[in-house]
């Protein structure tokens, strides 16, 4: 393995209150560590299949792949799996950590034939970094600027043939140059009720916890669709599982007292996610309110709010986004139980 760089501290999953299911846990046990291993996605997965058994057999190097699609769907575990199933070097960079193209060039001059360079919150990509990144993607190469004024002149250094993999939660806020650049775009959506059921059961396997079949669906349907939130309250269940059962097995009771504990209601909303509701209908009498007059009232960043939370509340269908403002719908106001 070459480089591998931690992911940097402003990832948004990690925002949230004290009891913030959302904070990314890290368990890189529970990572998928191959193809196979990945549940749910089938088109995607099958789409990529190819992409690697085509790649092998011209014995090419990867085109680049954008992945989009909200926060702890599985984009970074897609980036990872790629690498390991084509036996080429990997590294990771958060596109918000990458202030100036020489940040860019250690992992470009290091990246080895064939090797996969991961780019985690691509759109935050500054304008010089991404320009930098032009060149590279295209021809391998990049144009160095060395000294001002009557002094300067560019170096042109060659690179070896590589694959960028970005992941981007907004895919409408890259750039065309950028976005055309990949030869490659897949969208991960939501999972499927039964695709994060059988995750949360195979997880339960690999931390050796019992769990029954009515807890992993009762996990599965408080997780938003999302692998992450799912393994997270996994593990948390586990937690309560721990204390309160003799073997440590997570029964339906058990998964029920701790989504009541840890706040997590029957749909999955958590507090903040509850928090956003009752701000548009109490501040703004249900809405339209803009985004960022909802973010000051919530004290959340508007980032947080677009990319971790209204995702969810519009595909249940709990808000609306207008061309003046969100919404709470009527099934919004029912499910917190206030008069409309
Ligand atoms: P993203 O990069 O989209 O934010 P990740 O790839 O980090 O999301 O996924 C979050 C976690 O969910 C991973 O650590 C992994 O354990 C789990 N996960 C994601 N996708 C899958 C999948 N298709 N099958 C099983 N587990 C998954």
């Amino acid at each position: 393995m070459a480089r591998e760089t931690i992911f940097s501290d402003d990832d948004p999953g990690d925002e949230g209150g004290e009891f913030d299911v959302n904070a990314r846990v890290v368990d890189e046990r529970l990572r998928p560590q191959c193809l196979e291993d990945v549940i749910g996605q089938t088109k995607v997965v099958e789409r990529v299949r190819v992409m690697l058994d085509a790649t092998r057999k011209r014995n090419d190097t990867l085109g680049h792949i954008l992945f989009d699609g909200p926060p702890g769907i599985g984009k970074t575990t897609l980036a990872t799996v790629i690498p390991k199933e084509l036996n080429v070097d990997f590294q990771i960079a958060a596109g918000p950590a990458l202030d100036a193209p020489k940040d860019l060039l250690p992992y470009l001059t290091n990246a080895g034939h064939g090797s996969v360079l991961f780019i985690d919150e691509i759109h935050r990509l500054r304008p010089a970094v991404e320009e930098f990144l032009y060149p590279a993607m295209e021809d391998f190469r990049i144009d160095i600027a060395l000294g001002d004024g009557l002094n300067a002149r560019t170096i042109n250094m060659q690179l070896k043939p590589f694959t960028i993999i970005g992941a981007t939660t907004r895919a409408g806020m890259l750039t065309a140059p950028m976005r055309d650049r990949f030869v490659y775009r897949e969208h991960l959506d939501f999972y499927e009720p039964e695709d994060l059921v059988e995750i949360v059961r195979r997880n339960a396997e690999k931390l050796k916890t019992t769990i029954t079949d009515e807890a992993a669906i009762e996990v599965s349907r408080r997780s938003q669709g999302t692998p992450r939130k799912a393994n997270n309250i996994l593990l948390r269940t586990r937690d309560f599982a721990t204390l309160k059962d003799p073997d440590g097995k997570i029964t339906t009771k058990i998964a029920q007292h701790a989504m009541k504990v840890l706040e997590i209601d029957s749909l999955g909303l958590e507090r903040q996610d509850r928090r956003y509701l009752e701000t548009v209908i109490t501040i703004f009498q249900g809405g339209p309110a803009g985004l960022n007059a909802i973010s000051h009232s919530m004290s959340v960043p508007s980032d947080t709010l677009e990319d971790d939370i209204e995702p969810f509340l519009l595909r249940t269908g709990l808000i609306q986004r207008t061309p003046r403002g969100r919404i709470v719908t009527q099934k919004g106001y029912d499910h917190l139980d206030i008069a409309h």
